[in-house]
């Protein structure tokens, strides 16, 4: 409250006589220093949402380079087991128990090589299961997982979406074909959602990121934080689905989450080869949260800096004034408020150059007043000083606009009447010497002056003008005071 105080109470105290100058500089630095502060908010609100969108599009390249490995090393025991067995074998039901026993333990001790896996089997070439721990005999031709490879024949391997599986499990299966032109049979490898979970928990995000994986029917198979009753459950974004569609293999964009409705900035990025997306997201609480403490800095500093602006200009304001106070004061007389000597010095000498150059005519009026000395002795030097007052302010009033008025010391005044002759200024002198001669003083008898005026004549100099001027008025006083005389 303080500096509004500042700002607005004290801050109309000089709007009145205010240099427009020193307010037009005010301005502009408060004009400079918001800029730089909107520019400042705004590069440092590109920078970091350009960081974060490299923060998460790096993180979903990690994920999905580990999604492929982990499809590789398995695809390795895939490649294995169709190498080693024969084709010969896939046949259901099995005529020769022990070579069915050898197999079923062989691809029992392949499962258990792999820590995901939730089962290995074989399928013959109608996709029959000839070898599995579950359910032997079972016609997968109407899978995916089965059929897809089973009608591609330049598909050596194939991983499927997920699926609910008919040991009623939500898993993913990954299938190498047996060697040979023909479709002769495949052996696959079951994987369990929580082989994507437990790996993507080992991950830390920021307090409300969000990694997820889904599959191309935007199926979500793990996703951190847990959402246990979403795991195998379409998510409806359409945006997930315009980039399944798209050529594009990543994506960075701002949303809303469909699942908690966090504002997030997200990476979204196609997992080659597989069916699988990657979207990492981070919050816009979390990753604003550092740009919102800047701006606040940023406002506060801003706020500061126009207050120490407006203080400048207040003070450069006040010194201006005193200046102007302290030259009106050197050229003021204190008591009367008239012109003092040394200013009627410098207005003479100007204006007998002026007289000089363009020919202009030039005059003074040296006024003195008669017995002045009596006024102080009989009334005292305070009513003096009022009579001086009042003989400054008749003086003033009854010359021209265009007239110096000053006081020339003691009781005496000089007048210089630019632009007047002889005539002109002996009538001037004239008109004053009967105002004062006719004015109420604060005293009991009247008071007169005696005036002495001189008009310029050619190469006349400050001295010579005034000598002139005092000598008339000195005649004035022989001459019996209250009168004016030419010199
Ligand atoms: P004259 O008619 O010959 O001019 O007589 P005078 O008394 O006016 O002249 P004189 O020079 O003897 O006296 C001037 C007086 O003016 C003396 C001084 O006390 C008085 N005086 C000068 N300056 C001031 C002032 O500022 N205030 C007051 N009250 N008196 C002043
Ligand atoms: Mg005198
Ligand atoms: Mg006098």
């Amino acid at each position: 409250m303080v500096w509004f105080k500042m700002m607005f109470v004290k801050g109309m105290q000089i709007t009145g006589n205010v240099q427009p100058k020193l307010l037009r500089y005010f301005f502009l630095f408060c004009f400079s220093v918001l800029i730089f502060f909107i520019s400042h908010i705004y590069t440092s609100y590109i920078n970091e949402k350009a960081s974060v969108a490299e923060r998460t599009a790096n993180s979903s390249l990690l994920i999905s380079e580990w999604i492929k490995g982990a499809f590789t090393a398995s695809d390795y025991v895939l490649r294995d087991i169709v190498s080693s067995i024969s084709v010969a074998q896939l046949k259901y039901p099995s005529t020769e128990p022990v070579e069915f026993d050898r197999i079923s333990k062989y691809i029992e001790a392949k499962k258990n090589t792999l820590p995901n896996a939730s089962g290995v089997g074989l399928n013959d070439s109608h996709c029959i299961v000839t070898h599995t721990p579950s359910i032997v005999g079972f016609d997968a031709s109407h899978r995916e997982w089965c059929n897809v490879p089973m009608h591609n024949p330049q598909l050596e391997t194939y991983v499927s979406n997920i699926f609910l599986s008919n040991i009623n499990e939500m898993m993913v299966i990954q299938s190498r074909k047996f060697p040979g032109n023909d479709f002769t049979g495949l052996a696959a490898i079951g994987l369990n959602l929580d082989f994507f979970s437990k790996w993507l928990n080992q991950v830390s995000i920021d307090s409300h990121g969000v990694i997820a994986i889904v599959d191309h029917n935007r199926l979500l198979l793990a996703r951190k934080p847990f959402l246990p009753d979403k795991i195998g459950k379409e998510i409806k974004a359409s945006v997930i689905n315009n980039f399944i569609q798209s050529e594009n293999n990543h994506i960075s964009l701002s949303s809303t989450s469909p699942l908690d409705n966090e504002q997030r900035l997200y990476s979204v990025r196609k997992v080659d080869d597989l069916p699988f997306i990657v979207i990492v997201g981070e919050a816009n609480q979390d990753w604003l949260a550092g740009l919102y403490k800047q701006f606040f800095i940023s406002a506060f500093i801003t706020l500061l800096l126009w207050l120490m602006a407006w203080q400048v200009l207040r003070h450069s304001q006040q010194l201006l004034a005193h200046e102007r106070e302290l030259e009106q004061l050197s050229i003021t007389d204190k008591l009367t408020g008239l012109y003092n000597r040394h200013k009627l010095d410098d207005v003479l000498n100007i204006e007998l150059k002026r007289s000089k150059r363009f020919g202009h005519s030039l005059s003074v009026i040296m006024i003195d007043l008669d017995h002045f000395k009596s006024v102080n002795d009989t009334y005292g030097h305070q009513i003096g000083d009022q009579v001086l007052i009042e003989v400054a302010q008749l003086l003033k009033t009854h010359s021209r606009e265009t007239d110096i008025v000053g006081r020339w010391g003691g009781e005496e005044f000089l007048i210089i009447c630019t632009n007047t002759n002889t005539d002109g200024v002996k009538y001037l002198a004239n008109i004053l010497r009967e105002q004062i001669e006719t004015h109420n003083f604060p005293i009991k008898e009247r008071k007169t002056a005696s005036f002495g005026v001189t008009s310029y004549i050619q190469d006349d100099n400050s001295h010579a003008f005034i000598l002139r001027a005092d000598e008339a008025l000195y005649k004035a006083k022989d001459n019996g005071r209250n009168r004016v005389e030419i010199g």
